[in-house]
């Protein structure tokens, strides 16, 4: 951690935050990591993004995270991402008498629309849509995949079910039914309300779960009203058949290993993520992998190498985010889960190897200015020596197609707008420096050179790349690109007003 200062003349001098890595860290929150200090230091350890899960959590308790993050965003001078992650339509089943069952291979087992308490044979479920989609032969996963129920004969209030793998049931446990579209509203009324709710307090992204169309993005992109891009988790078989239509619904992508190993088996999971990683990547799109990375730290304050693996195995993949679930949540070291995400993406990213697949998996697409501009400030930076690739960016857009071409460079956002600022905290590589508003190419180098001297980046003797839109503040027109040295007095001495 480095001390940073704004770029721009008129902000004061303020300390921020700068890593070292390209990958950013995505932090779940809960009951373990919901005060100040622990939020302070995972921010501190490394997350750049803060994660909301609206399945748990009332909505004061999210409304007091969401304070104490901006509390330590304004502190730290840093711009942080909230992801508020949205339940979707996730089935439960409803309550046992005893509070928990044993189902046994082989027995019966009914599911109904009967609100009464559930016993060894029965339990309400309390989705009268499902009933209808379900088909003689459909499988039905309870409680994470562990207990396995295919349908012999159903009606529209009943499924009788074989237990085809046994396990414990118990109070409100979630159904998976992988082979079946699912003829529900991609956002239930919790949804809505929970939706409607973070988009007030202020959130940066909206993660969607259980993604099965594109028309659950646009869905919530309607409701959502430019308060928040959107983020679809691919956790359904029917929204990896049809994610090319999903993902050019969306602003970024999760891969959401959990329930799409519940889904599917699991030794799908590795080639789907591999494949949504690489064409997410190619749409200039941040992309997440998520769940189980260091699964043993919830009790342990180390990994397991094979978690250590799938850390640097996403990384190499040339991920823009990894995630902590509950082991930042409710685990016993969230703090310490972060710092090893942090270092694990240090070593991996110094490793020539590292350097040479994210070349190799490079993808450069689009045939606009922006295109053409971006992939010359990466040529031009590891061509010669160049210490940063400054790029002036008020959507976004500019630093997501930079981003893209994964320049082993910093990329150092600047924008005059706070929701991008924050929204970038999850982009591959970018650190981003707010600024105001400019008119004049050369006031914009000479930001540039600060931001990146201030930023710990370069020094006077060192050159960076500037790439900007002339006229000033029209999104969508970067069409200049200047390779400046660091140095103020040259740049008033050289630069045209
Ligand atoms: P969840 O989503 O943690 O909200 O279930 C992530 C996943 O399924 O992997
Ligand atoms: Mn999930």
């Amino acid at each position: 951690m480095f001390a940073v200062t704004w770029a721009a003349k008129d902000e004061a001098e303020r300390e921020t935050m700068k890593r070292d890595r390209k990958v950013k860290i995505v932090a779940t929150l809960g009951p373990a990591s919901s005060t100040y200090e622990m939020i302070r230091d995972l921010h501190e350890a490394g997350a750049d993004v803060f994660r909301l899960n609206m399945s748990h959590g009332s909505h004061d308790e999210i409304a007091e995270r969401h304070r104490i993050i901006r509390q330590v965003e304004e502190e730290y001078n840093s711009p942080i991402a909230i992801l508020a992650d949205l339940q979707g339509p996730k089935l439960r089943v409803g309550v046992f008498a005893n509070d928990a069952e044993d189902l046994i291979e082989g027995a019966g087992f009914r599911l109904d629309l009967d609100e009464a308490a559930g016993t060894a044979t029965r339990v309400n479920l309390p989705h009268p849509e499902i009933f209808q989609a379900l088909e003689p032969g459909s499988t039905l996963l309870v409680n994470d995949g562990k207990i396995r129920l295919r349908v012999e004969e159903c009606g529209p209030d009943f499924a009788n079910c074989i237990v085809v793998t046994g396990g414990t049931i118990s109070n409100r446990k979630g159904v998976n039914v992988p082979d079946v579209l699912l003829p529900l509203a991609a956002l239930s009324e919790k949804d809505r309300a929970d939706l409607e709710f973070v988009c007030d307090l202020g959130v940066d992204w909206l993660a969607l779960s259980f993604v099965q169309r594109p028309e659950d993005v646009e869905e919530a992109r309607a409701l959502a009203r430019d308060r928040a891009f959107i983020l679809s988790k691919i956790e359904k078989p029917a929204a990896v058949e049809r994610f090319d239509q999903i993902l050019a619904a969306s602003d970024g992508i999760m891969v959401a290993r959990g329930d799409l190993g519940v889904e599917l088996p699991v030794q799908a999971v590795p080639p789907i993520q591999k494949q949504l990683v690489r064409k997410t990547r190619r749409a200039a799109k941040p992309v997440i992998v998520a769940t189980q990375m260091m699964e043993s730290m919830i009790e342990s304050p180390v990994p397991t190498r094979a978690e250590v693996s799938d850390v640097a195995g996403a990384i190499y993949e040339g991920a823009d985010a990894v995630m902590l679930s509950a082991e930042s949540a409710a685990g016993s070291y969230p703090t310490e889960a972060v710092s090893m995400m942090d270092r694990v993406a240090a070593e991996i990213e110094t490793d020539p190897t590292y350097r040479q697949i994210i070349a190799a998996s490079r993808q450069t697409t689009g045939a606009s200015v922006a295109d053409a501009i971006v992939a010359a400030a990466r040529e031009i930076a590891e061509t010669t020596d160049i210490k940063a690739i400054c790029c002036y960016s008020q959507s976004g857009t500019t630093a997501l197609l930079t981003a893209r071409e994964r320049p082993n460079v910093p990329i150092i956002a600047i924008t005059s707008e706070l929701n991008t600022a924050r929204a970038l905290a999850l982009v591959w590589g970018c650190t981003t420096v707010r600024t105001g508003k400019l008119d004049r190419f050369k006031m914009a180098v000479i930001n540039a050179a600060r931001a990146a001297r201030a930023g710990g980046f370069a020094t006077e003797e060192d050159q960076i790349v500037v790439t900007a839109g002339v006229p000033f503040n029209i999104p969508g027109t970067t069409n200049i690109l200047r390779v400046a040295p660091c140095d103020e007095r040259r740049i008033v001495k050289t630069d045209p007003e």
